[in-house]
C-alpha cells in the first residue's frame, strides 16, 4: 500500500516522490506504469544491509520486473540477477551487468538458453531434474566448459500463500525431492561439465510469515552437512525468493531485517555463501498502475467504474483474485464513499481490478492509482484485445523518465505478414539461435546481439 513516503498526497495530489502524477498523465497519457527509484533501490538496500558482513549475493527475480532501467538501478546497487529464461539473460545484458552475475533458475531451460548462458558464462544453474544435469553436462563438455550448478530441492514446506504461487510442496512440479538429493548430487559429481556445488530451494511467492522460510533453510543446511559428510563440497545455499508484501492495508509481511536476523543464526559456523532471489519484495511497493476514469455507469444497482487500464495491463486481479488497493490521484476531501466495481474495457467479465469496492466518489476524466503493482505487473502485460502495453516511467526525485515507450498501433502488427511466406526473409543462425536475423528490404528489422554491447 502506501506504507512508503515514495507515494504520498502532496498539496492534494498523488506524487510519486516529488513528482506529481497528474503531471506525469498530462505528459505521459494513461495507463501508465509508475516507479520510484527510491523505494526499488532502498528495499534492495534493507537486503545488503541486514546482510552485512555474511558472503551473499542478492539475485533480483528478473521476471518481478524486467525493464532495462529498473535492472540498471539495481545493479548499481550490486545486485546479482535470477533469471528463468534467455530473455531474461539478454535483459540483464542490455541493461549493462556482465553475466557473471546471473543464476539461472526455472524447471525446463531449452537446449538453446543452456547454450546461450554458458557462452556468456553466467555464475550457475538452478537444476531442477537429472534431465536437466545431463543436457548441461553435455553442452557444457562441448563448450569446454564448467558449469556451476546448484541443485533445486524441495523441501516439502507448505508456505501458505496463494495456491498457483505455492511451489514447495512434493506434489508439484518444481524441484527435486529433498529426500532423493543426495543421490543425484552423486551422480552428477561424477558427470563432466559440471561442478554441483550448490543447493537451491524457492517454496512460492508472496509468503508473509518467514517461519516456512527459515524452516526451510534448516532442511536445506542439513542436507548440505549431509553431502559434505559424503565429501562433496558446497559453497553456497540459495533460499530463492518469497517474501510477501502487505497488499492490503491490514495485512503485515515479515520485515526483511527480522527475516535475515533469522537466517543469520542458522547460517553461523557455517563456510557457504548466502544467495537470495527476492523479486516481489524490491518491486511490487515501488509502482503504481495510474489510470483514468472513462466513466460511471450503473446496471442491476451496482455502479461500475470503467477504466482505460485493464486486465491485459495488470492481470494479477483477474489471475488470482489479488487485492489492490485503488486511490484517487486527488486527495479526497473525506466525506461519503460509494461500493463500486473497478473495471477496465476488455470483452471478459474477469477484467476486473476490484469488487465491490468502497471508495470515493469519482468522475470520468478523475485519475486513480492502483497500487502496489511494481512486481508481477508489466512484465505480465500482454496485448489482448489488440490494446498497445503501456508505458513506463521511473521517477528519481521530480525527474520523470520514461523508461518503456506506450506501444503503437505499429508495434501491434510487428512481425506479422501478410505475404504467403513470410520466412523467406529471415535467416535463422543455428550457432545462436536466440537471436533471428531478420532482413526485410530497408534492413529497418535486422537485429544483431552482440554480448556488452550496451
Ligand atoms: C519467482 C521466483 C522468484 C521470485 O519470487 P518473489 O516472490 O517475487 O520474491 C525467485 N526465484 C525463483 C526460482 C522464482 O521462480
Amino acid at each position: 500500500m502506501l506504507k512508503q513516503d515514495e507515494f504520498s498526497y502532496r498539496r492534494g495530489v498523488l506524487a510519486c516522490e516529488k513528482a506529481n502524477l497528474s503531471g506525469i498523465a498530462e505528459i505521459h497519457g494513461t495507463p501508465a506504469y509508475i516507479y520510484s527509484r527510491r523505494a526499488i533501490v532502498s528495499r534492495f538496500r534493507e537486503y545488503e544491509d541486514a546482510l552485512a558482513g555474511l558472503p551473499h549475493h542478492i539475485c533480483f527475480s528478473v521476471k518481478a520486473n524486467s525493464n532495462l532501467a529498473v535492472l540498471r538501478a539495481l545493479a548499481s546497487e550490486g545486485a546479482w540477477f535470477d533469471i528463468v529464461s534467455g530473455g531474461e539473460l539478454y535483459r540483464v545484458l542490455s541493461a549493462g551487468s556482465p553475466a557473471g552475475c546471473v543464476v539461472f533458475s526455472g524447471v525446463g531451460k531449452t537446449e538453446a538458453e543452456i547454450r546461450f548462458a554458458l557462452e556468456q558464462g553466467i555464475h550457475s544453474f538452478n537444476c531442477e531434474s537429472e534431465a536437466e544435469i545431463e543436457t548441461i553436462s553435455r553442452i557444457a563438455s562441448s563448450l569446454g566448459r564448467d558449469a556451476s550448478i546448484a541443485i533445486r530441492v524441495n523441501p516439502d514446506v507448505d508456505p501458505a500463500t496463494h495456491p498457483y504461487i505455492s511451489t514447495g510442496l512434493r506434489e508439484h512440479k518444481f524441484g527435486i525431492d529433498i529426500a532423493c538429493a543426495e543421490a543425484v548430487y552423486h551422480r552428477a559429481s561424477q558427470l563432466p561439465g559440471v561442478v554441483p556445488e550448490g543447493v537451491s530451494c524457492h517454496i512460492g511467492s508472496q509468503i508473509l510469515d518467514a517461519g516456512p522460510l527459515l524452516e526451510t533453510a534448516e532442511k536445506a543446511i542439513a542436507l548440505i552437512e549431509r553431502l559434505c559428510a559424503r565429501g562433496l563440497r558446497m559453497r553456497y545455499l540459495d533460499l530463492g525468493g518469497g517474501l510477501g508484501v502487505p497488499y492490503r492495508p491490514a495485512q503485515s509481511a515479515a520485515s526483511i531485517p527480522a527475516f535475515i536476523q533469522g537466517l543469520r543464526e542458522k547460517l553461523s559456523g557455517l563456510d557457504l555463501a548466502l544467495m537470495l532471489e527476492p523479486g516481489r519484495s524490491i518491486v511490487a511497493e515501488a509502482g503504481v498502475l495510474l489510470t483514468r476514469v472513462l466513466l460511471v455507469k450503473q446496471n442491476g444497482g451496482k455502479t461500475f467504474v470503467i477504466v482505460d487500464a485493464a486486465m491485459n495491463d495488470l492481470i494479477r486481479p483477474a489471475l488470482y483474485r489479488a487485492h489492490h488497493e485503488i486511490i484517487p490521484v486527488k486527495e479526497p476531501a473525506g466525506g461519503e464513499l460509494m461500493e463500486a466495481d473497478i473495471a477496465g474495457p476488455i470483452c471478459e467479465t474477469g477484467d476486473f481490478f476490484a469488487r465491490h469496492r468502497q471508495m470515493p466518489h469519482v468522475t470520468a476524466g478523475d485519475l486513480l492509482a492502483i497500487c502496489t503493482a511494481g512486481a508481477y505487473g508489466f512484465v505480465s502485460a500482454s496485448n489482448y484485445n489488440s490494446r498497445p502495453r503501456p508505458c513506463e516511467v521511473l521517477v528519481e526525485e521530480a525527474r520523470v523518465l520514461l523508461v518503456r515507450k506506450r506501444e503503437t498501433y505499429e508495434d501491434l502488427i510487428r512481425g506479422e505478414s501478410l505475404d504467403r511466406d513470410p520466412g523467406a526473409k529471415q535467416r535463422f543462425d543455428p550457432s545462436n539461435p536466440n537471436i533471428v536475423h531478420t532482413d526485410l528490404e530497408d534492413d529497418r528489422l535486422t537485429c544483431h546481439f552482440r554480448p556488452g554491447s550496451a
